[in-house]
């Protein structure tokens, strides 16, 4: 079985059968592994089976004190960086080994989303944006599922929000989450008829407060920026520029036939993959060179990812985001990335300091997230 604790074999399968994906991947990313081991008091063995020991469906240990033991003694560790953007990433195969939510853990977690949800209507300002939410100078943009609104604490000079027809942000279908996508760039053109000097558009979508949103009802943020780009994707401007110089080449589809050269492609005509230098869980990236509001195979790839998340892989609070070309621009792509952020009723959070100033550390491996994606219908 595919796993990214093999990724070795799987690239030294590719030095024999496909030499220029091996070299493409040696030229964007370094790949190490190591491992760990420790002496375990025998005090402490009878507890560690029942904090690590894989389980049945029904709960109960499948493997004996030995084997359990035997797993956490031997740790590998599998280091990805890629060398252009800096990413990083640690798969542990303690971690990766571990079984994914049972179907009725699953269920129970999804009844008590629902609830939570469910009350948070009561007095939700987002349920009723027209009387309580403030509006652009040139007014709301408003659609068959959703209307715009702004940002009552703007994150800068527009900063506006896209508030959904529904209190729910899991509930959603394709045509609904498409008339978000589409509002949102109807909105980055009026604001940009506005003042032509903001050019930069950004679209995010901050899924539940575990991924940053303040309010449960579903919304999703619009801004436009002038004079440069956000950061992080001025980054990705810089090194997309200086592919291009360096190799004469387009970096993100050199990105993504690495990764659709692992096994890590999406099937189908729309370029995405799951990340092997994740940012946070399940990072999964889609390459588009069209606007995503005018390519239905980019929305159809979205809406099946996020629904696979939540529906087949029990995810309840997401980070989405659009980084788009400047106005105008043909040659820098729309770069769709979307990451999970854990349970929201895990008080832990999931990024701490080796996320924020080291590398990150990562549970789930990219090759049964696109498993699963593929196998969704
Ligand atoms: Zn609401």
């Amino acid at each position: 079985m595919n796993s990214i604790i093999n990724l070795e074999d799987k690239i030294n399968e590719l030095k024999k059968t496909d030499k220029d994906s091996y070299k493409l991947f040696k030229s964007i990313f370094l790949f190490s592994s190591a491992s760990g081991t420790m002496k375990i008091p025998s005090t402490f063995k009878k507890k560690l089976r029942s904090y690590f020991g894989n389980r049945d469906e029904k709960g109960n240990i499948i493997e004996s004190e030995e084997e359990v033991i035997k797993r956490i003694r031997n740790q590998k560790v599998v280091k990805t960086y890629n060398k252009w953007t800096g990413e990083g990433s640690l798969f542990n195969s303690l971690r990766a080994s571990r079984p994914g939510m049972k179907s009725e853990e699953r269920e129970n977690e999804k009844r008590r989303i629902k609830e939570y949800i469910e009350q948070s209507k009561e007095d939700c300002d987002f349920c009723d944006p027209k009387k309580y939410t403030p509006e652009d100078v040139f007014g709301r943009i408003e659609s068959k599922h959703c209307i715009t609104g702004v940002n009552i604490a703007k994150y800068d000079a527009w900063s506006s929000v896209i508030f959904f027809n529904k209190h729910d942000p899991l509930d959603f279908n394709l045509e609904e989450i498409s008339d978000y996508i589409d509002t949102g760039f109807k909105w980055f053109k009026k604001v940009n008829n506005q003042d032509k000097q903001f050019k930069y558009p950004f679209f995010m979508w901050n899924c539940l407060p575990k991924a940053g949103a303040s309010q449960v009802h579903g919304h999703a943020q619009i801004l436009m920026a002038n004079n440069i780009p956000y950061a992080k994707i001025q980054f990705l401007r810089k090194i997309f520029r200086n592919y291009m110089r360096l190799t004469g080449k387009n970096y993100f589809i050199d990105l993504y036939k690495v990764h659709n050269a692992l096994g890590l492609a999406l099937d189908g005509n729309v370029n995405c993959f799951a990340s092997i230098t994740p940012l946070k869980e399940k990072e999964f990236i889609i390459i588009s060179k069209n606007n995503p509001s005018k390519d239905e195979g980019v929305k159809e790839a979205i809406y099946k990812v996020l629904r696979c998340y939540i529906d087949k892989l029990g995810v309840n609070s997401f980070n989405m985001a659009i980084l788009c070309p400047e106005f105008r621009e043909t040659m820098f792509p729309y770069i769709i990335r979307i990451v999970d952020r854990g349970s929201i009723f895990k008080p832990t959070a999931d990024i701490g300091a080796m996320e924020l100033y080291g590398s990150s550390v990562i549970s789930d491996d990219p090759y049964n997230l696109i498993k699963a994606i593929n196998d969704f219908k």
